[in-house]
């Protein structure tokens, strides 16, 4: 009767023990309170002076502490304890543990070796943690002799069943955390890309490139060169480099090699290429840590988006250079006006014909832009090119002068024409129903107005830029006396 107690009692116990890891395999979010949580419960069933785990590093072959996994265990001075304890677990997977440096199979269910070994001062005990293909760590556990009494059978069942729960916890951590990794690799790539939407410069570009890898590639610094001119590596960023590796392992790199990995394994260079051309080199660098398989997987593909962006932002700057049109609208861009202003006004003095500009500015489009937002704002500025050129003649030149600033050069054209052409202009915009549904926003029609400025070149006038600065300062007019109307540029408006 007494043994049956203990026996139920027993049990109760180991029961106790697998609820509670099952528990804490289940909440502990974060890996070093997983850790301490397992060594308290084992602590109440053994003294545990020592609870730790070891991976294995796929990449690098080096055993790493689980929770702190940037430390090798090189560094610890266990290396070879622990590496043989992981080879002898190799090929044990779920089938056994090695205590006190003996090796003990679940199916050998007679187990005098534990009943004794358990019984020593200071024990240690290794689990092996597998994943589906192989052994990928141990679990190492160090504990002093127990107390209570254990059947040698039970006692082997429940460390089973707790080391496979275990093992199931940590797996899933590792996958967690490779998969955390790919997402944040996967942000860095998109970020990467996404740079040229809204620049082209270089300047800009790049130290943001830098900055995307080296908070991805956190054990190494990374540096940006560029070359000049004469073909030769500048640092671009950060602003200094003293890593004297990289400055001489920076002319190894060719087209055909486009990857220089140091001989120590803790420096890597990856070219940045536009077309077939080396443009510039991305380092990764650190004193301590090598460069795992992964890294440099990872960062021969950040070379390369980022090449990719760096060559289209070249290429885009290059573009926009020669431009004429504006993008938004399709009129002439700013530059393209300057151009034709001085030619406009040329041809007026040569043939003695008068020359006319046409200022217009959208009413209140701060507000459409605050109240529908910006994209909204742009189909209005889109709409408003199309309603203005609709309304002009051919020899007409419409150009898109500043943000919701249009300006037009009317040839052949005396002032009184031009107002009557500007008063048309601003009807036609009144009375048109602005569609913005494509933004989203099903259904939603917009008006808007414009307040017009008109003026007539004088041959008084010194420079060109006269004939649309007169322009401005009737539309400035317009605006001071309520908007939606017409100015004629006068001397007394100045
Ligand atoms: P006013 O009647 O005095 O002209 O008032 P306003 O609100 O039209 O004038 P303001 O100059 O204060 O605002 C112009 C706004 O135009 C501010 C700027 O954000 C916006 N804007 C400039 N360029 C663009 C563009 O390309 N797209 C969009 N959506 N908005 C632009
Ligand atoms: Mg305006
Ligand atoms: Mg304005």
């Amino acid at each position: 009767m007494a043994d049956m107690t203990r026996a139920s009692k027993n049990n109760f116990e180991e029961l106790q023990f697998l609820r509670e890891i099952a528990l804490t395999l289940a909440c502990s979010e974060d890996s070093q309170l997983l850790l301490n949580n397992l060594k308290s419960i084992f602590e109440k069933y053994l003294s545990v002076n020592n609870f730790q785990i070891f991976i294995k590093d796929d990449s690098t072959n080096v055993l790493r502490d689980f929770v702190k996994d940037w430390i090798t265990v090189e560094k610890n001075q266990q290396h070879e304890l622990v590496e043989n304890i992981f080879q002898r677990l190799k090929n044990i997977r779920d089938n056994g543990f090695i205590l006190n440096n003996k090796l003990i199979k679940y199916n050998e269910k007679k187990t005098p070796l534990f009943e004794h070994n358990i019984k020593e001062e200071q024990n240690l005990l290794y689990f092996p943690v597998f994943n589906e293909k192989n052994t990928i760590g141990i679990i190492e556990i160090n504990f002093n002799s127990i107390e209570k009494e254990i059947d040698t059978l039970t006692f082997l069942t429940v460390l089973r069943i707790a080391a496979a729960q275990i093992n199931t916890a940590i797996v899933n951590k590792i996958l967690n955390r490779k998969l955390c990794v790919q997402i944040k690799f996967q942000k860095v790539m998109k970020s990467i890309a996404k740079l040229i939407e809204n620049q082209f410069e270089l300047n800009y570009i790049l130290p943001i490139i830098g900055e995307l890898i080296d908070g991805f590639v956190t054990e190494h610094l990374i540096y940006i060169f560029v070359k000049d001119e004469k073909d030769n590596y500048k640092l671009f960023w950060p602003l200094d480099c003293q890593d004297s590796s990289i400055l001489s392992l920076l002319p190894k790199i060719t087209n055909k090699k486009t990857c220089v990995i140091s001989k120590d394994g803790k420096t890597g260079l990856f070219a940045l290429k536009n077309d077939d051309k080396i443009t510039g080199v991305i380092a990764a660098s650190s004193n301590i840590d090598r460069l795992s398989k992964t890294d440099i997987d990872y960062l021969v593909q950040l070379s390369l988006q980022a090449s990719v962006t760096t060559q289209r932002a070249n290429s885009y700057a290059q573009v926009l250079k020669y431009a004429t049109l504006d993008a938004l609208t399709g009129l002439n861009n700013r530059r393209q006006f300057e151009m034709r202003l001085k030619q406009e006004v040329a041809n007026a003095l040569r043939n003695k014909k008068p020359l006319c500009c046409i200022m217009l500015d959208i009413d209140y489009f701060k507000h459409v832009n605050d109240t529908w937002g910006h994209s909204a704002g742009d189909c209005v500025l889109k709409s408003v090119a199309r309603i203005v050129s609709h309304e002009l003649r051919e020899y007409d030149i419409a150009s898109r002068y500043g943000g919701e600033e249009f300006c037009i050069l009317l040839p052949d054209t005396k002032i009184n024409e031009a107002a009557f052409v500007a008063q048309r202009l601003r009807k036609a915009v009144e009375k048109s129903d602005i569609n913005i549904s494509q933004e989203g926003l099903a259904g939603e029609v917009l008006n808007v107005t414009i307040s017009v400025g008109v003026s007539e070149f004088d041959e008084a006038f010194s420079e060109p830029q006269r004939l649309h600065q007169s322009a401005d300062v009737a539309l400035y007019e317009a605006k001071h006396r309520g908007r939606n109307r017409v100015v004629v540029y006068d001397e007394s408006l100045e």
